[in-house]
């Protein structure tokens, strides 16, 4: 393409706040972010007016499932999800078969990532085969280019293992991650443990499966110093655990899903299988006080989670199906859709600097208006620059438009309402939650590495980050 492409007529968000202006783009980086592009003949001019444009997304926790279960989804077809879902890369989860626990599987997997739309990353597994008896080689993991590690799929439910991970993991700079589930507590549930269990006579998920694990290694992490990462926590009372040990200074950073943020279990009555997931969806009582923990800075990031299954696997009584949902290709306006429901909940002045409050309040628009741009200034942070800072990213993803950074941005429609349909699914699976879901907010324009990957909310190119 020749010429630049110029985004004109909306609004810039990045970390430093929210502005009005145009936004340039030529040559794989940001050429101009400034109050007025003028267009010159050979541009590529996109109407940005009633949108935002925002730095791409970074998701630290995706199912892509190769190698192993290419069934239900391949490298292709997942960052093509990705692609139309804003995100820059991904975070690929090891519990693949077989599982990422070695540099040579790292590697194989990492060979054939080259051609991609948007950048993979890998994590390794914190045991060998994800066992939970032998700690993988961590110092070859982190060797070969692994960011993160973690057992998700399940927990590390020996106490002293995980101390060791953490200890290791510290030394190395690997961040380790949990996904919080006491397998003694868990006994084979299949949705969240309650009134509505008991009545559907399923087996129930309780809380404290979690939140035992939560608190375990929240006091590891104060005991041993070392950095420790919360997965796709669920309740209320994970969250309070989390704000409490911020609060004493302890190292945690913790992760919540979109589909927590906006589901909850009552949908698995009227819809079935597609929303079993893991951990559960539970009452909204939980589901608001996510919410509540959000706008009160206990979440770091929120991660899709993103696990594609092949149809097969889905569509099974609720017994027999298989945890996961898809999640990349509209976790924004998910998580969008739910902030609108919840804005009255303040959010609190640590999760929105001074600096960005005096930029939203500048536009001088409606206190609605403003409040659901502080919003979506927060969901924004949470889904890009604080991941991207989670796995060690870099300067291409520290979240600023200005002339000379890497041109990784997405055009986001605010007010724009929109259901998904089956046939705009670009995962190889289609398990997605959000069919015939209404949504608030839409992807327009996707641009990584300066190619225009979505356009006027079509994919137009495959691209290639590289
Ligand atoms: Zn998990």
């Amino acid at each position: 393409m020749s010429g630049r492409l110029v985004f004109k007529g909306g609004l810039l968000l990045d970390r430093a706040g929210i502005r009005g202006g145009d936004l340039a783009i030529e040559g794989g980086v940001i050429v101009a972010a400034q109050t007025e592009v003028e267009p010159t003949s050979g541009d590529t001019v996109v109407d940005a007016g009633g949108g935002v444009v925002i730095p791409a997304l970074v998701d630290a926790h995706t199912h892509l499932r190769v190698p192993g279960g290419e069934e239900a989804e391949t490298l292709v077809t997942g960052t093509m999800a990705a692609a139309m879902g804003g995100y820059a890369a991904v975070l690929a989860m090891p519990n693949t078969t077989p599982a990422l626990d070695s540099p040579a599987r790292i590697a194989q997997m990492l060979a054939a990532t080259g051609n991609l739309p948007v950048m993979v990353l890998a994590s390794g597994a914190i045991t060998k085969e994800r066992a939970g008896t032998e700690l993988s080689p961590l110092a070859a993991l982190a060797k070969a280019g692994v960011r993160l590690v973690t057992d998700d799929g399940s927990g590390v439910q020996d106490a002293n293992l995980m101390r060791r991970a953490l200890q290791y993991g510290a030394e190395l700079g690997l961040t380790v991650a949990e996904h919080c589930e006491v397998e003694s507590l868990f006994g084979g549930g299949v949705m969240n443990e309650g009134p509505l269990s008991a009545n559907l006579g399923l087996r129930g998920i309780p809380a404290v499966a979690e939140e035992v694990m939560v608190a375990r290694d929240i006091e590891l992490a104060r005991a041993t110093g070392a950095r420790l990462h919360l997965l796709h926590l669920s309740t209320g009372r994970s969250a309070a655990l989390v704000a409490r040990a911020k609060a004493d200074g302890v190292p945690v950073t913790a992760e919540v899903t979109p589909h927590h943020l906006l589901f909850t279990e009552d949908l698995l009555l009227d819809y079935g299988s597609v929303y079993k997931v893991n951990p559960p969806l539970r009452a909204d009582a939980d589901r608001r006080a996510l919410w509540r923990s959000l706008a009160r800075g206990v979440f770091d990031v929120i991660g899709t989670d993103h696990a594609p299954h092949p149809r097969w696997r889905k569509e099974a009584t609720l017994d027999d199906a298989a945890f996961g949902m898809l999640g990349l290709q509209h976790a924004l306006a998910a998580v969008y859709t739910g902030a609108l429901g919840a804005i009255e909940e303040r959010v609190r002045p640590e999760c929105l600097p001074p600096e960005v409050v005096a930029s939203i309040t500048k536009l001088g628009i409606a206190e609605a208006k403003e409040t659901r741009l502080g919003w979506l200034w927060l969901i924004v942070a949470l889904m890009s620059w604080q991941p991207a800072h989670l796995l060690g990213l870099g300067e291409d993803f520290v979240g600023s438009l200005v002339a000379g950074a890497r041109a990784n941005v997405v055009l986001f429609n605010q007010s724009s309402e929109w259901t998904p349909t089956a046939t705009s699914i670009l995962s190889k699976a289609g398990n997605s939650p959000y069919l015939g879901v209404r949504l608030a907010g839409r992807i327009e324009e996707v641009v990584v590495a300066g190619r225009r990957l979505v356009g006027s909310g079509e994919l137009i190119s495959e691209g290639n980050w590289q």
